[in-house]
Parts: structure tokens; sequence; C-alpha cells
């Protein structure tokens, strides 16, 4: 099952877009996967600072580091951000080797980040930083700080806004996580009512869909990487056999 894989993990790594996508991708499964012992890390891109309705960017920025704060130590989490401008996260090889940066030092079994198919272009965006980060933080001969590291799972996560062709792979029980989740939610502005879209509502029920068919309270939807990205990247798949490899 895939719980065995992802709750035997040392460290986990959750790259999202904006402070709040690491939350809703993977919160719950962060949730149960650091009660259960692992080191969680979410890497929030940008800390999504625009399009506050009162406040201005660096002072919603200001508020969102309290909010990722709060909501982190209530899944029992820790949190960094790069700092990149929301709406203009930069697609380039100096963000994708700055994703690279943190993978390697913090060196995790399982990344989770966005699903590519987005209407959002940070999110898109975000998704081939991370997928890029992965490539360049395996790579031998590439000299960074670090040394080089390949996680041995890479997984997309099910956000509202990233439902172009999102198909689950798998579904993962997190009914430990949910209830944490949603107090760690509600430290957000965004899921109070600042935003229009109702976060909490779209994202309980979502959650409680998936653990309908997973048979579980709730799961969270993730889906994997092709078979040919898996044997591109080298290490994904443990041996068929166990042993030495020829
Ligand atoms: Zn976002």
């Amino acid at each position: 099952m895939i719980e065995a894989q992802i709750y035997a993990a040392r460290r986990i790594l959750v790259v999202g877009a904006h402070a709040f996508d690491a939350e809703v991708i993977a919160g719950p499964l962060a949730f149960a996967a650091a009660a259960g012992g692992a080191e969680v890390t979410f890497l929030h891109l940008t800390m999504g600072e625009q399009g506050h309705r009162c406040l201005s960017a660096s002072l919603y920025a200001e508020q969102k580091r309290h909010e990722a704060s709060a909501a982190a130590k209530r899944l029992g989490v820790s949190w960094l951000s790069l700092d990149l401008p929301d709406a203009f996260l930069p697609a380039d090889e100096a963000t994708a080797l700055s994703v690279c940066d943190v993978i390697r030092r913090l060196r995790p079994e399982i990344i989770i980040t966005h699903w590519h198919g987005s209407w959002h272009k940070d999110h898109r965006a975000a998704s081939d930083l991370t997928k890029t980060g992965v490539f360049y933080a395996s790579l031998p001969t590439l000299e960074r700080d670090s040394p080089p590291h390949s996680p041995s799972l890479l997984l997309f996560g099910e956000n509202w806004e990233d439902d172009e062709g999102f198909q689950p792979t798998y579904l993962v029980d997190v009914s430990t996580g949910f209830a944490p989740w949603r107090e760690a939610a509600a430290e957000y502005e965004l899921a109070r009512g600042l935003s229009s879209f109702p976060y909490l509502d779209y994202y309980s029920a979502l959650y409680r869909l998936r653990g309908c068919l997973r048979g579980t309270n709730y799961a969270q939807a993730f889906a994997g990487t092709s078979h040919s990205w898996n044997a591109g990247a080298g290490l994904f798949m443990p041996p068929a056999q166990p042993g030495p490899r020829p």
C-alpha cells in the first residue's frame, strides 16, 4: 500500500506556489506523517501576498508569515519560503536551482508539489520548478553547496485550481490529519472569508469523497510521475529483486 511507503519516510518536502497551497495539497497527510515521527517541511515559493482587498502586498505578506507559522505549528511541520513574487513566480533555471538546493539540504525521501494542469501560472511554474529541481538535485556532476540527493517518490497533490487532466494514481488515508488540518487551514484569513471560494467546504468534502473511495474516513489524492520520468530520474523505483543491480 502507498501508505506504507509514505508513512515510513523520515523526511517529506511539500512545495507550494503560495503559502496555503502546501496546506491544501498535503496538509492532512503532513499532520499524519509528522505525528508518526517524520520531519515535514513546507516550501512556500511565494507567500501569496497579492490580492488582499485592504492590505498592501508587503503587509499581507507579513500577515501570511504569521498565518503560515500558526498553521505549521498545528500540523507539526516546519516551513520556509523563497519569498519570490506572487503572480510573477519565475519559471527559470535560477529558481529551479534554488529548489534543487533546498532538496539537497533537506534530503527528503518524498516530495509533493502541484499537478501541472492548472489555470494559475504560478502553480504551473511550481510544478515545473519542482520537477526540474528534483532533476538537478540528483545530478552527480552538478556541484552545489550540498551533495546530490534523489527522493524515492515524487507526487502531485490535488488543488482546486489544478484540475486540468488530474487523475489520482494514489488515494492516501489521512483520517488522523483531517481535524488538525481544518484548524490549521482556519489560521489563514483566506479560509475565513477573505476569498469568495469556500476553501474549507471544498477541501473537507474532497477529502471525505476521496476517503469514501479509499475506504477510510478521509483520504487525499495524488498523481504519480510517469514510468519514463521515473526511469529517466534513475532511482525512483526500488529493484524488483533485492540485491545489487547489475
Ligand atoms: Zn496558489
